[in-house]
């Protein structure tokens, strides 16, 4: 026998009886964004390697070490996207959506990193993500953290996310911070891990989001952001508590908040559950002001979040006791002996223009009653619909319930679609 073939690891196959799950999430997404007048943007998976470096940042886990590169057959480095905001300022640059403008869009698609595979993180991953450009207020930090929110209630796992915020004030705050932090590592080295002590120079504010539990002990009484804020990003921040706050929106300011990519800055925030174990961030996003010019657009302010599906997915079947629906018919039409087969096509056929809701699946390839009933429960269909020689010759249908009392019922072509209707409910 030939050898068998794998997937990637890390790289997963989403399977029917998950695609379902999958399905309710993605069009529950598109329904909630719709209702903030967010636009979808789609973008190509692949973009040049120049891009990721210049957004995410040198120094940060996903570039350092989590992408996806590779040399085309030009010799041009490309990467598989592992994000989505850094392809959202590059297409509004390139296409002159963003200048003097204000937009809302949404994505939705696989992203790579390059990470090790567990529970909650992945090689390939979805994320679904928002972003809005040109305005600078806390109103729409305020908006976007609102639709967020509105998303678990739709999902019914609001009691099961909590928010953080933080605040990482303007570039010159974020300096003055940076130098106080480091001194107060340095006097800790001996507790940081290696990848901690090459940060403490280079980007030392990413030693915070160091998931080390150990390095996690030693910043506990690490010097808080907040105590730095210039004016604006104080205003702006208390601003956005008091509008949460005002529209009933629960959340924690955690000053250790700043989040593994370079681009942020003013807000932050993750929405964590502790329903998943270690990955219990299922949403994380705030501003990035710089940006839009850093990628060689005019500025423009910026501010968006990015949820992982597959941990929201997780979440969703974690703490859901039902059983999904995995059944794959309403009705299944059996053909039963030689030439009946067209008339079955016929019957399906017409089924479908009277009732494209319903999900009609025909029996193909044969056999006796038996067999085709069994395939027919297979498929979690609730009718069966019997055709043989007598039902072709009389254009009729005997329809046969599979679940519930209703009783088997021969009727005329013309009355199917009631019938069937009427055990359907
Ligand atoms: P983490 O701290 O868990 O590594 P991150 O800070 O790298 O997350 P972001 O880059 O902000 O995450 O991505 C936003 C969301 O995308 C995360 O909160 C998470 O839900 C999801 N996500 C990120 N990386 C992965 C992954 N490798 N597999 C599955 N989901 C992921
Ligand atoms: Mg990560």
């Amino acid at each position: 026998m030939a050898k068998t073939i794998q997937a990637i690891r890390g790289m997963n196959d989403c399977l029917p009886e998950v695609s379902g799950t999958w399905q309710y999430v993605e069009s529950t997404l598109r329904d909630v964004v719709a209702s903030y007048g967010y636009q979808e943007i789609r973008t190509p998976i692949v973009e040049s390697t120049e891009l990721f470096k210049r957004s995410i940042g040198e120094v940060t886990d996903i570039v350092e070490k989590e992408m996806y590169t590779f040399e085309d057959r030009n010799g041009d480095s490309l990467t598989l996207r592992p994000e989505g905001t850094a392809s959202c300022v590059r297409a509004g640059n390139e296409h002159g959506l963003l200048y003097n403008q204000q937009q809302r869009l949404w994505y939705i698609g696989p992203m790579f990193r390059h990470e090790r595979p567990q529970k909650g993180r992945y090689r390939q991953f979805h994320q679904f993500g928002v972003e809005a450009y040109g305005l600078l207020g806390p109103d729409i930090d305020v908006e976007v953290i609102l639709l967020s929110a509105r998303l678990w209630k739709a999902f019914g796992i609001n009691n099961h996310v909590k928010l953080q915020i933080n605040s990482l004030g303007s570039n010159e705050a974020r300096q003055a911070y940076r130098e106080a932090l480091v001194d107060y590592l340095k006097a800790r080295a001996d507790k940081l891990d290696e990848d901690s002590i090459r940060r403490l120079e280079s980007n030392p504010l990413r030693v915070l989001d160091s998931k080390n539990p150990q390095v996690q002990e030693a910043i506990t009484d690490a010097p808080s952001l907040l105590d730095y804020l210039d004016d604006e990003s104080k205003q702006h921040f208390s601003l956005l508590c008091e509008r949460l706050s005002q529209a009933g929106i629960e959340y924690e300011i955690n000053p250790r908040l700043v989040r593994g990519l370079d681009y942020y800055n003013r807000t932050v925030f993750e929405w964590v559950t502790d329903s998943l174990g270690a990955q219990g961030t299922v949403c994380a996003g705030g501003r990035y002001d710089g940006l839009v010019e850093q990628l060689g657009g005019k500025a423009t302010p910026a501010v968006g979040f990015a949820m992982g599906i597959e941990r929201l997915v997780l979440l969703l079947t974690t703490l859901s006791d039902e059983e999904p629906d995995n059944s794959a018919a309403d009705v299944f039409v059996t053909a039963l002996g030689d030439n009946i087969e067209s008339y079955a096509l016929t019957v399906a056929e017409r089924l479908r223009d009277l009732q494209p809701q319903w999900r009609v699946m025909l029996h193909c390839g044969g056999g006796n009653l038996k067999k085709q009933l069994k395939r027919a429960d297979k498929t979690g269909a609730k009718v069966a619909l019997l055709l043989g020689s007598e039902e072709a010759e009389q254009q009729q249908v005997t329809v046969k319930p599979l679940r519930g009392d209703h009783e088997q019922i021969t009727v005329e072509l013309g009355a199917l679609s009631d019938t069937i209707s009427s055990m359907l409910d």
